[in-house]
């Protein structure tokens, strides 16, 4: 199936640029030229040689391997193995299952490293925000972890001495499939809660990204799980759509796009399946004029420029008080011109590239449809070239402030996917509630003031699944997530309840945390509804 060993160079610790043939993993290197399916405990090649599609390297252009699909008979047999694994594994007590995750928990952070390095060559990500996602997926199979032993079912007193229990029930082999932004961190998130509940897992990454959950597959396994636990099928939406009409399915997590998540609502349904979709977004981020200015701006920059601005909780619709407008534009403008783009494995690089050539293209067409419809562009929007040779393949753009926006255009109403801000301005609170709320979707949503009681009024009233003050995309893993509206259904890290078949209410709660270095605001306060 792969055509070359994956090599990356130990730019993460040198900054001068270097020849392709020097790009070897400061850790290791990470074999590619195997197979990256996995079930029942191994890689597997899938038979398909006809319709293979290359998987390219974002920050070169580079082709890292050739990906063919699994078919319904390769399909069939990972489903196979996780259903022979879920009989063994849903008969462990939380505890044992908790110790083989905690186990895949301290391997991840022991091969950390090598991990992010990995997604950063698959996905275009800089170095400094994959280590990130790595410690996410790690901490959120801890978390699992810990809540696997607290699962219990209810006792109930009735009339007369008599009672009746409920049990929290596992569903036994549930499908995974995910988007390219976050590949590690989202094969992480969806299999954490499926295990620790009981369950098993066919996993389906994005074709555009296949290599990371492939290690989680052998980290699973290093640590204990049975054979077939947790399994790897790569292919695109035929093969996912083998998974979603699988009769041994019992359940669909998705992450993607609208679009896409409306076709596996409509599979699933077929055979009566619970989906949980997270989907996309066009987040509101609202900045009153009392707000501490540096904070916002920070805030804005985090909300719209991290993994080059593929975040799906980005808050790429930034309104801002009219008192403040010109002032914080400015500054908006000045940080995000010295955004060192480039190299993605270098420590210094803030930007790396984005994920496809395909998306690129995308990208700058919605800057070119933003002008055409009055938008002006601020900074940005351009293709970018990197000074080194190796890179110039690869799918590089300048990070863009577009002003003069308006709720109707394009770039305010259509999840962009990409490094590109809107900035509208508002006068009144009530004017820009009803503006921010004016959208299909509801993922997330941020406001910046020094008004604690504001601050609570307003994101009360947004119609968003997480909502953050004077902070954004900080997402702890002890936290729910997920979307309002065409945002999706479910919340992951929400507790147990979307693997299991008993049922609780919706969890509220604040938390603190640090955000990521590069893009870092202050004070952090969560607030998920
Ligand atoms: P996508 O919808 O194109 O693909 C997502 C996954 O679905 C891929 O693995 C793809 O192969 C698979 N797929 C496509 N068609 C399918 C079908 N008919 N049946 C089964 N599987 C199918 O999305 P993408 O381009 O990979 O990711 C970007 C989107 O994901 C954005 O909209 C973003 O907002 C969203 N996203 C949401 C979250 C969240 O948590 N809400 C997180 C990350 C990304």
């Amino acid at each position: 199936m792969m055509l070359l060993r994956l090599a990356v160079s130990p730019r993460s610790r040198v900054a001068a640029p270097l020849s392709a043939a020097a790009r070897t993993l400061s850790s290791g290197s990470v074999d590619i030229s195997v197979p990256l399916n996995f079930w029942a405990g191994q890689r597997r090649t899938s038979r398909d040689k006809c319709n293979k599609e290359n998987v390219y390297e974002p920050a070169t252009g580079r082709v890292l391997c050739h990906l063919g699909p699994c078919g319904a008979a390769e399909v069939d047999q990972a489903v196979k193995a996780a259903k022979l694994a879920f009989e063994p594994w849903s008969k462990l007590s939380g505890m044992e299952r908790a110790r083989v995750m905690i186990e895949a928990a301290h391997i991840i952070e022991s091969r950390r490293e090598e991990i992010a390095e990995t997604e950063v060559v698959n996905n275009g990500k800089s170095i400094t925000e994959a280590r990130l996602d790595v410690d996410s997926a790690r901490l959120c199979i801890e978390y699992y972890a810990g809540l696997a032993s607290t699962l219990a079912g209810q006792h109930v007193q009735l009339p007369g001495g008599s009672f009746a229990y409920t049990r929290r029930e596992p569903l036994g082999v549930c499908a995974g499939i995910g988007a390219w932004n976050y590949p590690f961190q989202i094969a992480a998130w969806k299999s954490a809660p499926a295990l620790a509940c009981g369950n098993s897992m066919v996993f389906k990454p994005s074709p555009v990204t296949p290599v990371t959950a492939v290690l989680l597959a052998e980290i699973y396994m290093q640590a204990g799980a049975p054979e077939g636990l947790f399994n790897v099928v790569q292919g695109g939406q035929e093969t996912g759509s083998f998974l979603c009409h699988h009769p041994d399915v019992a359940k669909v997590s998705f992450t993607g796009s609208i679009p896409t998540g409306q076709k596996i609502m409509e599979m699933a349904s077929k055979g009566v399946k619970p989906v949980t979709l997270e989907l996309g977004g066009k987040s509101p981020l609202i900045i009153f004029q009392d707000s501490d200015l540096e904070n916002a701006v920070r805030g804005a920059l985090m909300a719209n420029f991290l993994s080059q601005g593929q975040v799906c909780s980005n808050g790429t619709r930034v309104f801002v008080q009219r008192e403040i407008l010109s002032e914080f534009v400015e500054e908006v403008v000045r940080r995000t011109q010295a955004i060192a783009i480039g190299d993605p494995l270098l420590e210094s690089t803030r930007m790396g590239a984005l994920v496809s050539r395909p998306h690129l293209e995308k990208v700058l067409y919605f800057v070119e449809k933003a002008k055409e419809e009055g938008a002006t562009v601020l900074c940005g929007g351009e293709r970018f070239v990197p000074a080194d040779p190796t890179l110039r393949g690869g799918y590089y753009m300048t990070p863009c402030v577009l002003g003069d926006c308006t709720d109707e255009m394009t770039c305010v109403k259509e999840e962009i996917f990409g490094p590109v801000m809107s900035v509208l301005s508002f006068e009144t609170e009530e004017e820009v509630l009803q503006r921010a709320n004016d959208t299909t979707m509801g993922l997330a949503a941020g406001v910046f003031t020094r008004d604690v009681a504001r601050a609570h009024r307003v994101v009360e009233q947004l119609k968003a699944g997480s909502c953050f003050i004077n902070n954004y995309n900080i997402t702890p893993v002890e936290v729910p997530f997920g979307g309002f509206k065409m945002s999706g259904i479910g919340r992951e890290r929400l507790d147990a309840d979307f693997y299991t078949t008993a049922n609780v209410s919706r969890d509220e709660r604040e938390n603190e945390n640090s955000s990521s270095d590069h893009f870092s605001i202050h004070p952090p306060q969560v607030h998920t509804t």
